[in-house]
């Protein structure tokens, strides 16, 4: 195998103007943290479009007889409506969600009146026929092999943590990648996560390829060696890597792992408890060892950027510097019309994302990159 070989990848500033930042950020909890934006920081997009792969073989995860279906909804009752029947979804658009129902849950739409579009009939066998397809997507073997890899020929920067292994024994790893990577030194600490929804392919296959350019490029690119030089970078290869193996969204419990953290939890995405789930104690471990002042975790399914509240329609303390932030973030992403919001938006609640008890728990800037309207599109352009 030739990873990653026939793709490129392309730095933006993130800051092209400007002094340094200096913004103290006091949340609704005891945390004050200091982020410090620098004007030459740089971001990292992919854009997405490539053949695909999955070397698995067996689907669980998704629940019998579950469907992907798209709703719209027209007025607030509606959403309230949604909102208790406590189904699965990710929100899509100002008025439409992507729901993840099993024949019950949608017995109880068809009876509410609340109209919708069947996308995906049947999950599962929807997951089955991905095995069938090559592959160029990196595999979870594939993702923990590129990450030895990396710690094996870039010592001096990359170093591989375990933090646990999940329900189907799968490594539960992050990369940190910083000069003398071996000690926790006073640089800001930041955090890129992948793979909480395991059938959203492009998230884990951005956080590994943004590890092998770190490594690659350090030394011979000034922006890559100046981050590394100055920066304790995390990133925590796959969050749910038993989902990415069943093309699912859930773990092998059937739990959304993106409703099972515990800031402001509320029992939704089968959660049995504020941080129930082995993969979300792993990640909270990493979490609670650093003090990440800004943590992106990545989503497929749409495009944008979900900014903290989710659980509720409140802006946070910190509202003007996120939002100024994300749309530096946005217009220098190389997308063409990213959208940056509240996660709440109009009218759609979501308790116990990583997002929401990143920063209500640790003062972490902490937000949802949805990079791709397709959870696996079929081609990848990496720009
Ligand atoms: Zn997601």
């Amino acid at each position: 195998m030739q990873p990653f070989s026939k793709f490129k990848c392309l730095f933006h500033n993130l800051l092209q103007q400007g002094q340094k930042t200096l913004q103290i950020i006091d949340v609704n909890r005891n945390l004050v943290l200091l982020a410090i934006l620098e004007n030459d920081m740089k971001t990292y997009w992919l854009l997405l479009i490539f053949l695909f792969s999955i070397s698995m073989s067996y689907a669980e995860g998704w629940r019998p007889g579950e469907k992907q279906i798209l709703i719209t909804i027209n007025s607030q009752e509606q959403a309230a409506l949604i909102s208790e029947l406590k189904i699965n979804y990710d929100v899509v658009s100002e008025n439409q969600i992507r729901a993840y129902v099993i024949p019950k849950e949608l017995a109880w739409l068809d009876n509410s009146g609340i109209a919708y579009q069947v996308e995906i009939e049947n999950l599962k066998t929807y997951s089955q026929s991905m095995q069938q397809i090559d592959a160029t997507w990196h595999s979870y073997q594939d993702i923990i092999n590129l990450a030895d890899s990396l710690e094996q020929e870039f010592p001096a920067i990359c170093a591989k943590h375990i933090f646990g292994t999940s329900l189907g024994g799968r490594q539960l790893a992050a990369l940190k990648i910083s000069d003398n990577v071996s000690v926790d030194e006073p640089e800001a600490e930041v955090m890129f996560d992948g793979g909480i929804h395991g059938d959203e392919y492009p998230a884990a296959e951005n956080v590994i390829r943004f590890a092998r350019d770190l490594c690659i490029g350090y030394g011979t690119d000034p922006d890559i060696t100046y981050l590394v030089d100055n920066r304790e970078i995390w990133l925590y290869l796959m969050v749910n890597p038993d989902g990415r193996v069943s093309v699912s969204r859930y773990n092998n419990n059937g739990v959304d792992l993106n409703r099972d953290w515990p800031y402001m939890w509320d029992g939704i995405g089968g959660s049995t408890g504020p941080c129930s789930q082995v993969e979300s104690k792993a990640l909270r471990e990493c979490m609670y060892n650093n003090q990440f002042v800004v943590h992106t975790t990545y989503h497929a399914g749409t495009e944008k950027i979900s900014l903290p509240w989710s659980y509720r329609p409140d802006q946070p303390h910190d509202w003007n510097h996120i939002y100024h932030l994300a749309g530096i973030y946005s217009s220098s992403s190389l997308y063409p019309n990213l959208t940056y919001a509240q996660g709440y938006g109009s009218m759609y609640p979501i308790n116990g994302s990583t997002k929401d008890s990143n920063y209500g728990i640790m003062g972490s800037i902490s937000w949802s990159m949805e990079i791709s309207y397709e959870k696996m599109p079929p081609t990848i352009t990496i720009i």
